[in-house]
């Protein structure tokens, strides 16, 4: 990761329903190339951070009261989701995987329709695509409704793929897999980030899994950072190992 910023997110506040401030003055930076966690407890924040930047907000009544977002320097809180797909930052949504009733291959297609290039790029896109997950492939012609948990979110992140993203910001990606499957795809993620430069905001309750595959983290609490800093120095950290890693 380099130490330029793609994405800065300054001092945000974000109320829900009018009343409920549920962000408090949130700051993070996700430098290129980088794989950038955020981390927290239930309800800490993390899902509204995500879908702050992503402007997903409104369907739940919630607004960004405070701060700015940024994205190579450009201020994109006010942009329509699609138009942060087409400046190449895609969200991977906690839970909503797929749609189940398309194959695993319909699934990724949709992943490219704002794509304005030719069926041939779309092709070598799905091809490299299979390459990280090869179990899609194999499961290709499923109905997505009727594969697993775990291929369901690699269903998510190869769909996310095919909008040839910079930066994806994924949300809980270890949510109720077992931890072979989570050590796999966060292996995949890895290799994403080092061979395609594919940049990541990670939201993780699993503060284990994702500071070891992460290069920065931040900590979040009731809506506030609480703490931040390089993967290897959390992992260290007496507070982070006591209230986080489950050891003192
Ligand atoms: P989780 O791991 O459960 O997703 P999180 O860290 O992502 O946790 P958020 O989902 O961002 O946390 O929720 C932060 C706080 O905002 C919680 O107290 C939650 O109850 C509240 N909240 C979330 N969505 C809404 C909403 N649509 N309306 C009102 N309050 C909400």
């Amino acid at each position: 990761p380099t130490d330029d910023a793609l994405l800065e997110v300054r001092n945000i506040e974000v109320i829900y329903n009018s009343v409920i401030l549920v962000l408090k003055g949130v700051s993070l930076k996700v430098p290129k190339g980088g794989i950038t966690a955020l981390l927290g407890g239930n309800g800490a924040g993390k899902t509204t951070t995500l879908k702050a930047i992503s402007n997903l907000l409104k369907s739940e009544r919630g607004e960004v009261t405070k701060g700015q977002i940024l994205y190579r320097g450009e201020r994109v809180q006010d942009m329509l989701p699609s138009d942060l797909v087409k400046r190449g930052v895609i969200q991977v949504m906690e839970g909503r995987h797929c749609f189940e009733h398309l194959t695993i291959e319909e699934n990724l297609m949709t992943g490219a329709y704002t794509r304005g290039d030719g069926r041939a790029k779309v092709e070598e896109d799905l091809e490299l695509v299979y390459t990280y997950f090869p179990r899609l492939k194999e499961r290709r012609k499923s109905q997505a409704g009727y594969t697993s948990g775990g291929e369901q979110q690699m269903c998510a992140i190869g769909r996310a793929l095919m909008s040839r993203p910079e930066t994806i910001l994924l949300d809980e990606p270890s949510m109720g897999l077992a931890p072979q499957l989570v050590e796999e795809i966060f292996g995949i993620v890895k290799d994403l980030n080092e061979r395609e430069g594919v940049s990541f905001l990670l939201a993780e309750q699993n503060t284990n899994v994702a500071l070891r595959f992460a290069h920065q983290g931040y900590i979040l609490e009731s809506g506030r950072v609480v703490m931040d800093g390089k993967a290897s120095d959390l992992r260290e950290n007496p507070d982070v190992k006591e209230f986080y890693l489950g050891m003192s």
